[in-house]
């Protein structure tokens, strides 16, 4: 019979797409975009079944396995600090008070 098993508490690395990130439909590989970090030459390749939106999630599990996670889904499975805005320089940011939709951080 089925019993309940507690899962195990995982870290999860991933990267909360920007609006300033730079994504793109990699040609020949179904379900396959790229993502450009700052200062990077060659992207990072990722699998994503929904449109990329600013305050989703990139989800690194290991150099094979990388995709895209809605930020729906993400704040369900993961704790994530509060959006802090903009990152102004020098330690400090515009904040963010999760409405409007027009943060370019978390896009809320
Ligand atoms: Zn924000």
């Amino acid at each position: 019979m089925f019993k309940d098993y507690q899962s195990k508490p995982v870290v999860r690395k991933a990267h909360e797409v920007s609006a300033d990130d730079l994504i793109g439909k990699v040609i020949g590989e179904d379900s396959t975009s790229e993502l450009v970090l700052d200062g990077d030459k060659s992207g990072i390749k990722f699998k994503h079944y929904e449109p990329v939106n600013t305050g989703d999630f990139i989800v690194y599990l290991n150099d094979d396995d990388i995709y895209h996670c809605t930020r729906a889904v993400f704040l369900e499975r993961n704790v994530v600090p509060a959006c802090k805005g903009i990152d102004l320089g020098d330690g400090n940011y515009s904040g963010c008070n999760g409405t409007g939709g027009d943060c370019p951080t978390c896009g809320q």
